[in-house]
């Protein structure tokens, strides 16, 4: 699948840090929930989910809390699509590969500072290199995988649901998706 020529990739709403879901992006945070959650075997793919984004909707919303279609715009279905879940796993599994990439650079850098340390400190101290080794090594690798580059995971998984997300919509709008 791509993106069909002449229809751009939405840009996701953040402000101040926080992704705002729009009809554009409707990435939703329940679903993304819910759908780890099946994917677990510790839910159902079974209730009530907005006929355009899937959100999982609550007996007293009217209209979805994602994208704002109502009821009568699109009827709820009982199961999120299969195409669409697909796209929530491999943003999960994306964001989760940053995070790794950045815990191992983390203790690369953490291991190349403790050889530094051996070749430079004197006798007895070379201990310190071994102790910075084990603590400090963890240390700035959790650093850099918390700290560093969550923000950029974090939008660059958002980025990577709207493209998926359009590449959805098209298909869907097309009639041409097999597993709905
Ligand atoms: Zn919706």
């Amino acid at each position: 699948m791509s993106i069909p020529a002449g229809r751009a990739i939405p840009e996701p709403t953040i402000i101040e840090g926080d992704f705002v879901p729009t009809r554009e992006v409707p990435f939703s945070s329940a679903l993304d929930e819910l759908i780890a959650a099946i994917r677990k075997g510790d839910a159902p793919n079974l209730g009530r989910f907005c006929g355009y984004c899937c959100t999982p909707l609550r007996k007293r919303d009217e209209t979805c809390p994602t994208c704002g279609t109502s009821e009568r715009e699109a009827a709820p279905r009982e199961k999120i699509s299969r195409s669409l879940a697909e796209i929530y796993t491999r943003k999960r599994k994306r964001e989760g590969r940053w995070v790794h990439g950045a815990a191992w650079s983390g203790l690369v850098l953490g291991t190349l500072i403790s050889v530094l340390l051996i070749m430079t400190l004197p006798g007895w101290t070379k201990i310190l290199a071994v102790v910075f080794m084990i603590v400090g090594s963890y240390f700035i690798a959790t650093y850099m995988a918390n700290v560093l580059v969550q923000n950029r995971a974090y939008r660059s998984g958002l980025e990577f649901f709207a493209r998926g997300w359009s590449v959805y919509l098209h298909t869907r709008e097309q009639g041409r998706l097999e597993d709905d």
